[in-house]
């Protein structure tokens, strides 16, 4: 029986397609800067997103602290979205790594408003930090795309200000393929992005970071400094020119499909969703711990072979991806609604 696993779209193994490019894939080490497959992904890579040049990471973690640490110096400030995945899910690296404090902003649905960031960015004065970069999330972790125009305000009040900007584009492509424009067009607004190779684009393992020649050849030596030199990293790099040049197209099913687990679970007394950002591939919701709670559902779904994250911040998420068909998110919706109408 298929296991229905919704918990992200992390959960996507690699296609036949990219098992056979891993397989055939010429390498080198990569260190040395001979691997020829790494170095095909990144010149797509980079293109893809409209910059000079690219790195292939272990991780969407490990791209963004790499920028952060490029960026900035230690004691710098870097402001950024109470919601984004730098300061929620990354183990508090920055202040580890790069030893900067985060100046954490309120903004609906990962949002930064051009007001509060103008009057957060520290002027010279002995008693404060120098703010040393401004980091944006689109498509947002949250469910939402960040509209571009508040991405093109807060870029202008960083030029303004010499602040560099990184684009954390985890899921960039989600947000191209659904505002109908190329990645260029969001990532224009940044001066770095990371994007992930291995969320719903189905790649086993990597993240792109991009930018200017010369922030990229910075990033290169202090992506050996944390340990990410990699050798016949082709292997991997095979399956992330596949993601790039096949799967992308593929994101719009997902979010189809998102769209209609969310108004199949709203029919469901007792569930809440959030429909100011459904924009992607997941949808958030609520369910009143009067129709059911959260361990007994959890396991109602594991009966029968679906599997879900338990409770975020009171939220419950359900992600869909490549591997998740309409009939597997009915089965789903038919499998919620019996656990709470039997509770
Ligand atoms: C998943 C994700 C990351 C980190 O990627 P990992 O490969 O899991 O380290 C960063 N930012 C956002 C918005 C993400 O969703």
């Amino acid at each position: 029986m298929k296991i229905i696993d919704m918990r992200s779209d992390t959960v996507t193994n690699p296609t036949d397609k990219m098992r056979k490019a891993m397989f055939e894939a010429a390498v080198g080490d990569d260190v040395y800067g001979d691997d020829p497959t790494v170095k095909k992904l990144e010149e797509l890579a980079a293109k893809a997103v409209g910059k000079e040049a690219a790195l292939f990471v272990p991780s969407g973690t490990f791209g963004n602290q790499l920028a952060v640490f490029t960026h900035t110096n230690r004691g710098d400030e870097v402001i950024i979205n109470e919601g984004n995945h730098i300061f929620q899910h990354e183990v508090g690296a920055a202040s580890v790594i790069s030893n900067v404090q985060l100046r954490i902003m309120q903004g609906k649905n990962g949002m930064l408003y051009p007001d509060q960031v103008k009057k957060a960015i520290r002027q010279e004065d002995i008693h404060f930090p120098n703010t040393g970069l401004i980091c944006l999330e689109n498509a947002h972790s949250c469910g939402a795309i960040v509209p571009l125009d508040n991405m093109s305000d807060i870029f202008d009040i960083a030029r303004e200000n010499n602040i560099p900007v990184h684009l954390d584009g985890a899921r960039i492509f989600d947000a191209a393929v659904e505002l109908g424009v190329d990645a260029s067009e969001i990532a224009k607004y940044s001066d770095s992005v990371m994007y992930c190779l291995s969320k719903g684009l189905c790649a086993p393992v990597g993240s792109i970071l991009a930018g200017s020649k010369e922030f990229i050849s910075k990033a290169l030596k202090n992506r050996k400094l944390m340990g990410g030199g990699m050798r016949q990293v082709g292997i991997l790099a095979a399956a992330g020119i596949v993601a790039l040049e096949d799967m992308v197209s593929e994101l719009k099913k997902s979010h189809d499909n998102a769209k209609y687990l969310a108004d199949k679970l709203s029919e469901i007394e007792g569930i809440t969703v959030f429909y100011d950002r459904i924009d992607i591939n997941m949808v958030f919701f609520t369910i009143s711990q009067d129709v059911i709670e959260e361990d007994t559902l959890i396991k109602a779904l594991k009966e029968q072979n679906i599997k879900m994250n338990g409770m975020d911040n009171g939220e419950y998420r359900l992600a869909t991806h490549y591997y998740i068909e309409k009939e597997d998110i009915d089965n789903v919706v038919e499998v919620i609604n019996n656990a709470i109408n039997r509770g």
